[in-house]
């Protein structure tokens, strides 16, 4: 039977469980349980056939104690408040395992991007800009890309900001396109880090990244990138998967050209030469490296049993629950969870906004050394903490980054 889970349920539960393995404080445990701010608005425009929208967003920044709130903002038809919250929560832990000097937040609105046009999202997005800048800032709070929202999102948000504080503010926003601001690399940034985090993982189980099989769930900006690099790595991708369903090949598939029969047709479906599947049998593939990078809640105490992979790489944000943790542990299964998987991103996000305010910009050679020399270092760190403790992976990287937060906190006491 499917579990009713939350984000937020699990990420509470994360908490709870690092908590105590940390002897974290009761009091600081029930501080970090909860965001620091939230802050909710009603983003109303004017639709393409003159009627006014009226949309719910939000705002959420949890805890800002190592340094600015830094996270994106998502546009999604199922968006609930407490999913941005276990969202900003994720990402404290993942600023804080990588060594970012950031807090975490998320932002969202309740919307359904796919059937606006652009111009009802501009709108949207100044609007949405203008009700939160107060709380936004190059020092206070950065927004970046998620879910249904890109570098065009993040050059509206840009000139927003900038219009309203009367001179232009690039470090305001990260992701941005490069011709304004933005860095090199930072589209393929979070797909990179996945694929070095599989490269590691891979090492640690002696398994060759040659001509192993992999599956990815979600074909958005990290699972198509995903795929291509990883099919450069030398592995072959036979299953890829978006919102509509799935595709499966045991030869293997060319992703860029998954991507050209998407865009044509709406969707991976129907891609020559393979079967069509289901988002669940994409899980339940038989790969050696499975990539989830599509949304929360997807690998359950209802399904971990039939993950076939050895390696699980979490693209995505909180796609599997702590029943489904313990149980493809227990089956001797590596995954490297998303607050490490997937902070490549973010990381790239850092590299922007200080190119920015030195007014500097990088190569991508110098961007991609660097995001490799922090994602390597951090996966150490996870996996050594991982050895000592007994624990998996998750329980290490939330380990070690609740741990840090909580020392901050601490260390910078309450006032007033
Ligand atoms: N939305 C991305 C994440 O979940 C990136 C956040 C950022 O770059 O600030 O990590």
């Amino acid at each position: 039977m499917r579990q009713e889970h939350t984000a937020l349920t699990v990420a509470q539960e994360q908490l709870r469980i690092a908590a105590e393995k940390l002897e974290l404080d009761p009091g600081l445990h029930a501080m970090l349980s909860k965001p620091k701010r939230t802050i909710t608005v009603s983003v109303t425009i004017k639709m393409d056939n003159c009627t006014i929208g009226v949309f719910d967003g939000c705002r959420v920044q949890h805890w800002d104690a190592l340094g600015p709130f830094k996270g994106g903002i998502r546009y999604h038809p199922n968006l609930t408040l407490d999913d941005v919250t276990a969202l900003a929560m994720w990402m404290t832990w993942k600023c804080a395992i990588i060594g970012l000097p950031y807090g975490g937040a998320k932002g969202g609105i309740n919307c359904k991007p796919k059937t606006m046009s652009q111009g009802e999202l501009e709108r949207l997005t100044r609007r949405y800009v203008s009700l939160i800048a107060e709380y936004l800032g190059p020092h206070r709070d950065v927004p970046a890309p998620d879910v249904y929202t890109n570098a065009q999102t993040m050059a509206w948000i840009m000139d927003t900001y900038s219009q309203l504080k009367g001179y232009s503010i690039p470090e305001s926003v990260t992701g941005k396109p490069v011709e304004i601001g933005g860095s090199e690399g930072r589209v393929c940034a979070t797909a990179l880090g996945v694929a070095f985090c599989t490269r590691e993982a891979a090492k640690a189980l002696k398994l060759k990244l040659k001509g192993a099989t992999v599956a990815v769930q979600g074909y958005g900006n990290v699972g198509y990138n995903a795929a291509s690099i990883l099919q450069d790595m030398g592995c072959k991708i036979v299953a890829v998967s978006d919102s509509s369903g799935g595709v499966y090949c045991p030869e293997g598939v060319n992703p860029a050209a998954v991507r050209v029969h998407k865009s044509k047709t709406g969707s991976v479906l129907n891609y020559k030469g393979c079967r069509n599947i289901s988002n669940s049998e994409l899980l339940e593939t038989e790969c050696d490296i499975l990539v989830p990078a599509a949304l929360e809640n997807q690998i359950r105490g209802d399904n971990a049993d039939k993950v076939k992979a050895k390696i699980v790489v979490e693209g995505a944000n909180g796609p599997t629950t702590p029943e489904a943790d313990s149980a493809l542990y227990e089956k001797g299964v590596c995954l490297v969870p998303d607050i490490l998987a997937n902070s490549g991103g973010v990381t790239v996000s850092y590299f922007e906004w200080v190119q920015n305010l030195t007014r500097e910009h990088w190569t991508l050679e110098t961007v991609n050394g660097k995001l490799e020399d922090k994602m390597v270092k951090a996966f150490g760190d996870v996996q050594k903490l991982a050895r000592k403790e007994e624990s998996n992976l998750r329980t290490a990287a939330l380990m070690l980054g609740v741990g840090r937060v909580a020392h901050a906190v601490k260390t910078l006491g309450l006032w007033p």
